[in-house]
């Protein structure tokens, strides 16, 4: 039972074995309705028939070269996520950890442009950005940080949703980014006011800080647009991302625009893997998949479907705090805590995820029916209510 594995992970007993679709199955052959897709990673489900192609067909062919030559899949993926975003460039990794690494890195490089020794980057309150040295530094609390000193220096936290607290850091010189979530997921969707990230736009403007979008949980199609940016009409000067961008296969990307865009030349960063044929290859194919069956436009649709049956049948329940939603990240926040209920939800044949406590977090694939959402919604009143 794991004998042989580190401990990070806890005590864990149910063993996925297959997927189709919105479901799964363990090794005893039981079925589960999946509201948690790996973490916001499987948005298109689970064995995706198109994404099975092509990786079974990319493998058959080529799996992996170094990132000394060039990568026909990577450069097609370079170019569809640019013109979704209206990055310019892109630098692939692995997961999203490392995408945001890369975005680090890019403001220790905009600092030495700007003559700046010790450059600082203000991060939020309860945020999530990995779990790497600099990127636990970057992350909010005790959780992810405790043990792992010295941590990387030089970030700031302020309140989430509140410009007015980013803005009085003007005076000080050694800033030279913001780095948030457009929602905040780990830390149980957290949806920030509408006009809060072109808040913090005028402000990096302002002062000629970068603004980055950690789209790592937010992107590829959840929030109800390719990336969350577009729905606050933001222009950030970089975004990162990974989860949905590959369904599966560990791919990561930060995307950058303007000076942040040009800031790495040869030799100043890189990865083995980062952006592989494979990768990339079925990540090309998810984010077609997302484009011709216009699943941003269905994240929409669902999320609203989700957030209407849930206050609809939950309204007579005092202990239901909010139900609240953008796009395909949703959050049903109680007033007690609630852990328990995800052995209950497994016991029901259901996954989901609760965060801090008594946030009911749910991350449904984009494409799932309305049967299967109103299977979700069924079960998971039920449990609620009991
Ligand atoms: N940033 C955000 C917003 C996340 O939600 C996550 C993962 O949950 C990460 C960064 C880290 O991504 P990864 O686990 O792929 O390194």
């Amino acid at each position: 039972m794991g004998a042989y594995l580190m401990n990070n992970y806890g005590n864990r007993t149910l063993s996925l074995v297959k997927g189709e679709g919105r479901y799964v199955w363990d090794s005893e052959g039981r079925r589960y309705l999946d509201a948690l897709t790996g973490i916001a990673v499987c948005g298109l489900g689970h064995s995706h028939p198109a994404v099975s192609k092509t990786i079974a067909e990319q493998a058959a062919t080529l799996s992996h070269v170094s990132n000394y030559f060039r990568i026909p899949q990577q450069e097609s993926l370079a170019e569809k996520l640019c013109s979704v975003s209206s990055m310019e460039k892109v630098f692939f990794s692995n997961s999203g950890a490392e995408a945001n690494e890369a975005a680090i890195k890019l403001t220790r490089l905009y600092a030495r442009e700007k003559g700046i020794a010790e450059p600082t980057v203000v991060v939020m309150e309860n945020c999530f950005h990995g779990r790497t040295m600099a990127t636990l530094s970057a992350t909010w609390g005790e959780k992810v940080r405790k043990g792992f000193d010295p941590l990387v220096e030089k970030f700031v936290h302020v309140p989430y949703n509140d410009v007015d607290a980013v803005a009085n850091l003007g005076s000080d010189e050694s800033v030279v980014a913001v780095m948030v979530e457009p929602v905040q997921g780990e830390a149980g969707i957290n949806i920030p006011a509408p006009d809060y990230l072109q808040k913090l736009r005028q402000v990096c403007d302002k002062h000629g800080w970068l603004l980055i979008l950690d789209e790592i949980q937010t992107g590829n199609g959840r929030s109800g647009e390719y990336f969350a940016a577009k729905l606050s009409g933001v222009l950030p000067d970089i975004i990162t991302t990974a989860k949905g961008l590959g369904n599966g296969v560990p791919i990561g990307a930060c995307l950058a625009r303007g000076i942040a865009a040009d800031l790495f030349g040869p030799g100043s960063h890189g990865s083995t893997y980062g952006g592989n044929p494979l990768v990339c290859a079925a990540a090309n194919t998810v984010f077609d998949v997302i484009r011709e069956e216009q699943l941003t436009r269905r994240a929409t649709q669902l999320g609203k479907k989700l957030q209407t049956g849930f206050v609809a049948n939950l309204s007579d329940y005092s202990a239901v705090k909010e139900v609240r939603n953008l796009g395909l990240l949703l959050a049903i926040e109680l007033d007690r805590d609630c852990s328990e209920l995800y052995g209950q939800a497994i016991e029901a044949g259901l996954l989901l995820n609760v965060t801090g406590g008594n946030r009911i977090r749910l991350l449904p694939a984009l494409n799932t029916t309305d049967a299967e959402a109103d299977e979700l919604l069924d079960r998971l009143c039920t449990l609620i209510k009991d």
